[in-house]
């Protein structure tokens, strides 16, 4: 169903809300699974994208594992039934408290970013007399192509562990009792739509395992995180990224050891083109040069473009397609960054109209916030909507 038709549906309900397409999800996990099974590659979901229960559930229920950066989405995780050798848990600044929630529900893998933090997880994991089993999160000093604020492998940003520090890394893991190695972990950033990047980083593995089988050191899994993107410019004709491209280029590229198991890390690719951020206008003002549209929905919403500039599709689903007005699409809130797009091509736009906001069902309800006293924004979903 449209966005288009199903606006009569969306009238009845109260707006700001975030409206998922459970069938596009499905369709998603369905091509992700068909490529990625093919090379036997092990795909886990980043929480951080989207942690809705229901979302949550149908990704668990599809066999993928969880990836979290944070004690509570590990407990997320574990609450919603993903299997502990499914989780994974990764960040720069895991607690204490956070670590140990992990160990007691025995997680797969820690993704460890320093030299200090291992020596946390071993003095945590020696306390409970258990081993724990980590992953070194390197930077590879590649550059994603993406906006500075999601880039994260370069030597610059705060993540990972940077290569010229692991022979001091080996030296001390010697000390580390409970500690196990099994990995590495690479993540360079989001919505990476430049697929060299990814290229850049199968080379800079391949280099990285001579390091490690020259210090004997074996390492099952190879983790190369997530960062796919998504085409915000055309959400209808390209809904479901290029699955079979990304898995084959990890194929052709990456030069593994006998039975090492590739796994990744997908968020926004998964999750960002189902969900839509439906409002309404509020008003119609005129300025110097331009029409505000004014939306009951702001950056507590959807904070994306106040945040990265990432550009949303607007669209006023309430007329039909004709493209014949300008207007800045703005939202309620007292900051002038809560903008959500300038000179949008709309039609004759009136108070009342429907604006869809495309493509935010990953980083969006997410990173919704209570700021200005806002009401937490809620959601709807396919199956409930339109139950045919
Ligand atoms: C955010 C994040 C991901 C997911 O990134 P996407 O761009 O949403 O695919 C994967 N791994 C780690 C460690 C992350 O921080």
């Amino acid at each position: 169903m449209t966005l288009y038709r199903a606006a009569a549906i969306f009238n009845k309900y109260k707006t700001p809300f975030y409206y998922y397409d459970l069938n596009l999800l499905q369709q998603t996990i369905d091509e992700i699974k068909k490529y990625s099974t093919q090379y036997n590659y092990t795909v886990h979901y980043a929480l951080k994208a989207n942690a809705n229960n229901k979302i949550l559930s149908i990704i668990k229920n599809a066999g993928l594992g969880a990836d979290c950066v944070s004690g509570n989405e590990v407990k997320k995780a574990v609450e919603m039934g993903f299997a502990s050798d499914h989780i994974v848990f990764a960040g720069v600044g895991k607690s204490d408290d956070e670590i140990n929630y992990a160990l007691d529900n025995d997680i797969s893998c820690f993704n460890c970013e320093s030299i200090q933090e291992m020596e946390v997880i071993n003095q945590l994991a020696v306390n409970k007399n258990k081993m724990a089993t980590i992953a070194l999160r390197i930077n590879p000093n590649v550059n994603a192509n993406t906006h500075k604020y999601i880039t994260t492998g370069l030597e610059e940003n705060k993540f990972g562990i940077n290569t010229w520090q692991l022979d001091e890394l080996l030296e001390n893991y010697k000390g580390f009792k409970n500690l196990k190695i099994i990995g590495l972990h690479f993540h360079i950033g989001s919505q990476i739509t430049d697929l060299s990047s990814f290229k850049s980083l199968c080379m800079k593995v391949n280099e990285l395992q001579q390091y490690f089988i020259k210090n004997k050191i074996s390492l099952p899994t190879i983790n190369v995180g997530g960062g796919l993107g998504v085409d915000y410019h055309h959400p209808d004709t390209n809904s479901i990224a290029n699955f079979k491209d990304y898995f084959d280029l990890f194929h052709q590229f990456l030069e593994l050891q006998p039975n090492q198991q590739v796994h990744f890390e997908l968020g926004r690719a998964i999750v960002a083109q189902c969900g839509n951020l439906i409002s309404r206008v509020l008003y119609i003002k005129n300025g110097i040069n331009t029409n505000f549209a004014i939306l009951d929905a702001g950056m507590t919403e959807l904070i994306r473009p106040a945040l990265y500039q990432s550009y949303h599709k607007i669209e006023n689903i309430s007329k039909a397609r004709d493209l014949t007005m300008k207007y800045d699409v703005v939202g309620p809130i007292c900051e002038s960054s809560d903008c959500f797009g300038k000179a949008v091509d709309m039609p004759l736009t009136e108070r009342g109209d429907l604006i869809a906001l495309r493509t935010t069902g990953a980083y969006g309800e997410v990173m919704a916030s209570g700021y200005n006293l806002r009401d937490r924004v809620v959601a709807y979903y396919s199956d409930e909507l339109f139950k045919n």
